[in-house]
């Protein structure tokens, strides 16, 4: 396997980083989880344009324009031969001193990854996920933006932690006036007599691709399709809970907070987006 890292493809056992570097010391730094279908980088673009929007958010320079950074991840998937991937884009501030400034760090690093993922195996998609709401809130919009992919993730962490030890595949994570937002690197939908419901982004979701790509073609496909708040009540008594992300597509949710949700099985809308979201993949993107 190889891997990118300053300016360079190397082997996987010499893709290693400082000590000093303030992504390890501090977590300082963002990054991008993108996919390729059948060759095809989904939403590359849209991946680049939110990777260098959270590097301007926390004053990062990175070291390449976004063609070039195109041209990288193109090079990586090649060199791998992967016709089908996940990638891992990270910038950090790069090595400094150990104190916090990151005026200290003059060379960000830039790493790309690319492999096979399996987020959950194939039965879970079949019979659907359970959900657990956590006590770690998500960090407030004023404080650091949602829409930061930084590689501080530790909310993110806990609520994954507090779930599994709730004996929950997925977190279901509230904003701190209780609404729902998201699930650890998801974005949740609901479906209430046919109409599809998901957060604003100003409640503190991430205003993940895999959602915009949903709505899309909830949308297209003739569905009412809204963002409007909702609390954990109106997902208990969903006909229909689904989340989405780059890692897991669209996946059903069939449990939360130990309340069955409609008949237990994965719902029919929820499989129709999902059956045109896999049609559309390999359509939507770069070669
Ligand atoms: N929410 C969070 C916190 C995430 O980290 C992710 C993953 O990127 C998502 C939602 C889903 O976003 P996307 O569909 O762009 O992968």
């Amino acid at each position: 396997q190889w891997i990118f890292l300053n300016d360079q493809l190397v082997k996987k056992e010499e893709a290693v980083v400082s000590v000093y570097d303030h992504g390890f010391l501090y977590g300082d730094g963002v990054f991008e989880g993108i996919r390729v279908y059948s060759g095809n980088i989904y939403k590359l673009e849209e991946h680049l344009k939110r990777l260098y929007e959270s590097a301007q958010s926390i004053m990062l320079n990175i070291p390449y324009t976004k063609e070039e950074i195109q041209q990288i991840i193109i090079d990586t998937v090649r060199k791998n031969e992967l016709e089908s991937a996940y990638i891992r884009v990270v910038v950090s501030r790069g090595p400094g001193y150990l104190g916090l400034d990151p005026t200290n760090c003059s060379d960000p690093r830039v790493v790309v990854i690319a492999e096979d993922l399996a987020l959950f195996p194939k039965e879970v998609y079949e019979r659907g996920l359970t959900l657990a709401s956590v006590a770690t809130r998500r960090n407030r919009p004023d404080v650091l933006s949602p829409q930061v992919k930084s590689l501080n993730y530790l909310n993110n962490i806990l609520v994954k932690l507090e779930a599994n030890q709730a004996g929950a595949h997925e977190a279901l994570m509230l904003n701190d006036q209780g609404y729902v937002t998201e699930g650890s690197a998801d974005n949740i939908f609901i479906i209430k007599n046919g109409a599809i419901f998901t957060p604003p982004v100003y409640l503190g979701a991430l205003e993940g691709i895999t959602r915009n790509a949903i709505i899309d073609i909830a949308k297209d496909l003739g569905y009412e399709m809204k963002e409007a708040p909702f609390t954990r009540h109106d997902v208990y008594v969903a006909d229909e809970v689904f989340l989405t992300g780059t890692a897991v597509e669209v996946i059903a949710v069939v449990e939360v907070d130990q309340r069955i949700i409609s008949d237990g099985q994965p719902g029919k809308i929820t499989n129709h987006l999902l059956s045109e979201f896999r049609k559309r993949v390999t359509l939507d993107g770069v070669q």
